[in-house]
């Protein structure tokens, strides 16, 4: 599998980044962390040798990992580590505020329940596509589309979803032997479709899904459904980074069957290894509201608020922990205004869509400027760091700045801005795809 995502950093608390859980389920220790020391009698076989292996081939000195090591997976990594740490305590957070131990062990759930669900291939299913013409099912090529159309249709906070069950039901005791009553919760629906260069791949997922076994009466699909989901716990990856590769061998894997049951326990891993991958790099945000069009309203800060210059501002970035929010208020975060100011100082007064933009001379002396936050302030809730950080905050002309909150044609000006600023935002831990960000904008 390619490298198609970011990796996500385990940091601790200080601020220290000790390791990458990487988009193909791998984890990267880098040196320094700690060597786990505890009694291995109960370790599988595989993970004994692990650590055997590390200690022979000089990767551990004194308790400590003396050079990187990239594990397997996380249930490798935590057999094998603790992380790094500076006080004496074994005790390291992820980004989130995690104990790494609960962080990677969440990944190691082998109780998960799972159902695999092949759909036809399409880009939104959000009804807005007749269908697809990369299928051979019959009833698609009849009619011109497949009732998974409405898979990601955001139906008041949640989506339906629906996969073409041949015999009319499903088998929910192959997914949890000890269900009882019509549906069971808590499962992990994958979607998976063959795509157009006639690949199978993972295209999407509910998290804690409820999973009727009898197809349910739905008002927007004659055909029903089977499944249901918070659209905030659900994912559809976007067609251009759908890169999943089932193995070539095609025993115990996913056919053309409608659903599998995921009885393979090594491929189920690398699945769910994938999928939390994928979750843990992608914006967490459901669009509820115009984000663009609420942020900074009133106070934006600007050249004038400069009144005596600062020679420079070295912008720092680094995750910070995320602002509180104001007093009496549900959705506004304080912000601090000396960095947007810095962003005025540190782009040298001079607009970042193009140095040539003119403006008017404020009081100052100094062009006047705006400082306005490239992933909106409010869409703050969606991120567990802070927004209000030198990665995030851009000098803008007025008018590129009026433009991007209320211009119609702004893709490419929000694309030049986000290329230019991906890595810095990546290093204060605050991960989006440009496509996540336009939808703020929209
Ligand atoms: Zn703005
Ligand atoms: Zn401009």
């Amino acid at each position: 599998m390619k490298n198609e995502f970011n990796s996500f950093k385990i940091i601790t608390k200080d601020g220290l980044v000790f390791g990458h859980y990487n988009p193909d389920g791998s984890v990267k220790i880098t040196k320094g962390s700690y060597f786990r020391n505890h009694e291995t009698n109960t370790l599988l076989l595989d993970y004994r040798n692990k650590r055997t292996e590390l200690i022979n081939n000089n990767y551990v000195n004194n308790g400590i990992f003396i050079k990187d090591y990239v594990f397997k997976n996380s249930r490798e990594a935590y057999c094998c580590c603790y992380g790094r740490q500076d006080n004496g305590i074994a005790k390291f957070y992820t980004i989130d505020n995690i104990e790494l131990d609960v962080y990677l062990k969440q990944f190691n759930d082998d109780n998960q329940k799972i159902l695999v669900c092949n759909v036809t291939w399409m880009e939104n299913y959000s009804g807005k596509e007749p269908g697809s013409n990369y299928t051979n099912w019959k009833y698609v090529k009849e009619h011109g589309f497949g009732h998974e159309f409405l898979n990601f249709y955001n139906n008041e906070g949640y989506y339906y979803g629906f996969t073409n069950m041949n015999n009319g039901k499903i088998n929910i005791k192959r997914i949890d032997e000890n269900a009882t009553g019509d549906y069971i919760d808590n499962v992990l629906i994958v979607w998976i479709s063959k795509n157009p260069s006639g690949g199978l791949t993972i295209v999407g997922y509910y998290k804690n899904a409820r999973v009727y076994a009898n197809i349910q009466p739905y008002e927007l699909n004659i055909d029903g459904y089977y499944f249901k989901a918070k659209a905030k716990d659900s994912y559809l990856i976007p067609v251009e980074n759908r890169k999943f590769e089932f193995p070539k061998d095609r025993s115990n894997r996913p056919g053309q069957a409608s659903v599998w049951y995921a009885d393979n326990d090594v491929l189920k891993q690398d699945i769910i290894d994938y999928i939390n991958a994928v979750d843990n790099n992608r914006l967490h945000f459901v669009k509820e509201r115009y984000y663009i069009e609420k942020d900074d309203e009133s106070n934006i800060v600007s050249t004038s608020d400069i009144t005596s210059i600062e020679p420079t501002y070295i912008p720092e970035y680094i995750p910070v922990k995320k602002p509180r929010k104001k007093e009496n208020s549900s959705s506004s975060y304080v912000r601090d205004s000396a960095k947007a100011k810095g962003a005025i100082i540190a782009s040298n007064f001079k607009c970042n869509i193009d140095e040539s933009h003119m403006s008017f001379i404020a009081k100052s002396g100094k062009p006047y400027m705006e400082a306005h936050h490239l992933i909106p302030i409010s869409a703050q809730d969606n991120f567990d760091v802070s927004l209000d950080v030198d990665a995030n905050i851009i000098c803008l002309c007025p008018n590129c700045h009026r433009n991007l909150h209320y211009g119609k044609d702004i893709k490419n000006m929000l694309e030049g801005l986000y290329n230019a600023r991906k890595k810095h935002l990546e290093e204060s831990g605050i991960i989006a795809s440009f496509e996540e960000l336009f939808e703020l904008y929209k």
